[in-house]
């Protein structure tokens, strides 16, 4: 689906960092950026994504709203006068954490207003709970999971929406060591040595996989 060269690449080098082939393991992905999703890779096959017919669906974004009750198009067209493209403007470059927060579609004004400005706050606590939400919904699906792996921009620089997402989540193994969490744009294990699940943050490479899949298909 939608950042497939993303969640891909971060697939292969979580197995070369956990020493297991990609075909035993069971991983779920979380591209988190302006645009984010969360794939489910079990056993080198993404079996489920967040993102849908289009990258308006899934967890609420920058400015995009993610999942919403459908019913929520038709009542901004009936009740609020919009037309098809008001609502599409609206849902995709009003709406997210830009919309909840109502100052900013990027991390770094949230995390600098959140102690001050409740709507900011909202923003990061939605986005996080978002995650979090299809976390759960994954491990279910595969029966459990090795490890989760963040990238992307938030994925790979918000230490507090790391923290938030994995907090509450030791109930399936998941625990993370707030001092290896304490970085930025770097490869790191940030699991606490008694996690049972991995929690890794691998800066993505989609050039990278990009180049290697243009290479396999031209041999
Ligand atoms: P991407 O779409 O992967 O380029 O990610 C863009 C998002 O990552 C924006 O919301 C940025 O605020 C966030 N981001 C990028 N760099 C940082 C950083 N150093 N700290 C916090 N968030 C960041």
């Amino acid at each position: 689906g939608f950042h497939g060269t993303s969640h891909k690449y971060v697939s292969q080098r979580a197995a070369e960092i956990l020493g297991k082939p990609l075909s035993e393991l069971k991983l779920i992905t979380m591209h988190l950026g302006n645009g984010s999703s969360v794939s489910a890779v079990m056993h080198g096959h993404s079996v489920d994504t967040s993102m849908g017919f289009t990258p308006l669906a899934g967890v609420a974004m920058g400015t995009r709203c993610g999942d919403i009750d459908p019913a929520i198009v038709t009542y901004l067209m009936e009740k609020g006068g919009y037309n098809a493209e008001q609502v599409d403007e609206l849902m995709n470059k009003e709406s997210g954490v830009f919309g909840i927060s109502g100052i900013s579609s990027d991390f770094r004004d949230l995390e600098s207003a959140m102690n001050t400005n409740e709507r900011a706050k909202l923003a990061l606590d939605m986005f996080a709970y978002d995650v979090k939400k299809l976390v759960g919904a994954y491990a279910a699906v595969m029966g459990g999971a090795d490890a989760l792996i963040f990238t992307a921009g938030i994925g790979e620089n918000t230490k507090i929406i790391r923290e938030q997402i994995a907090d509450g989540l030791e109930f399936m193994g998941v625990k993370i060591d707030k001092e290896a969490n304490d970085c930025r744009g770097i490869e790191r294990d940030i699991s606490a040595p008694d996690a049972r699940v991995k929690t890794l943050v691998i800066p993505t490479n989609e050039e990278l996989m990009i180049a290697k899949d243009t290479a396999e298909l031209v041999k």
